[in-house]
């Protein structure tokens, strides 16, 4: 059997670069993995691809196979445009995330569970009124797709050399705190935490802990009416980016991003805002504002694969 020389390929847009003249180098997601794609004269202003390859779009495609060089999108179709995920600067740098999390942890072929993931994790992102909630969720849900699962249910520490596999059932009225051991792959019972002393990681309150498991456990819409205090949130946006980073040996730029946005967020209100509402809001997006990723070496996004 000859190859087939034109396929359709229905794909979420990942990541663009300009390509000679008027050419771009598309990273795309589809439900079979990760395709590198070549369109032709997108940037011209006549183009009839352009506005149907944006990013974070879903287009549906036909492609041209080529040898040696990158196959070439001949015709493309928006199927979901996800206007807000481009207008709007936050969702934007989020959305970025969820894609900057793809190319991290795959290449090549996928499972097509990751290609829903996305997805579905756009269209919410589009729509949902809080989007870090739903960016933890994420995460948890795609490291368990790319094979770096964190045990939040079992201690993964070890006691005189044996593992110590204490279950773990954090309450909010707990008095301990418990730890995380990004080297080990999830939680530590109060026990080891406080042998430890975080060098690897640090320690995790029960709501954190207990947000880890059901963020881990349930689907988006089972966690959207449960209450989501903005320290937890804080506190998990802080831990799951270490965690991240650890494991992938580089920091995360699209969350990087949102801190400085924030940063100068937070001045400029301090600057112009009345002192009440500034105290509120300085109280909302306290969370993420401290603390920063583990000292991995410096990369921007979407400059290497
Ligand atoms: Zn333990």
């Amino acid at each position: 059997m000859g190859r087939a020389k034109l396929y359709q390929l229905d794909a979420i847009i990942l990541e663009r670069r300009d390509h000679g003249e008027a050419d771009r180098v598309l990273k795309v997601l589809a439900a079979d993995g990760r395709h590198d794609l070549l369109a032709h004269g997108v940037r011209k202003p006549r183009s009839r691809k352009t506005g149907h390859l944006e990013l974070f779009c879903r287009a549906r495609m036909l492609v041209s196979r080529v040898q040696n060089s990158w196959d070439i999108i001949s015709q493309a179709e928006a199927v979901e445009l996800w206007g807000k995920l481009r207008e709007d600067f936050v969702r934007g740098t989020y959305a970025r995330h969820v894609a900057e999390l793809v190319l991290r942890f795959f290449e090549g072929e996928t499972e097509p569970a990751l290609f829903e993931l996305v997805c579905k994790t756009l269209a919410l992102l589009e729509e949902t009124p809080e989007p870090e909630r739903l960016l933890r969720w994420y995460e948890q849900q795609l490291l368990g797709l790319a094979g770096f699962r964190p045990e939040w249910r079992m201690c993964v520490g070890e006691r005189a050399g044996q593992p110590c596999r204490a279950p773990l059932r954090p309450r909010p009225e707990d008095d301990h705190s418990y730890g995380i051991d990004f080297e080990r792959g999830g939680a530590l019972c109060p026990e080891c935490a406080a042998q430890v002393a975080g060098a690897n990681g640090g320690l995790l309150s029960p709501s954190a802990l207990s947000w880890l498991q059901a963020l881990q456990r349930e689907d988006f819409a089972a966690l959207v009416a449960l209450p989501f205090p903005a320290r937890t949130a804080g506190e998990l946006a802080r831990q799951m980016e270490r965690y991240i980073s650890y494991h992938l040996e580089r920091r995360l730029a699209a969350l990087r991003m949102m801190r400085e946005y924030r940063r100068e967020y937070r001045q400029e209100s301090r600057a112009d805002a009345g002192q009440g509402r500034d105290a509120e809001r300085s109280e909302s997006l306290n969370g993420d504002l401290e603390g920063g990723p583990g000292d991995g070496p410096e990369d921007d996004y979407g400059t290497s694969s």
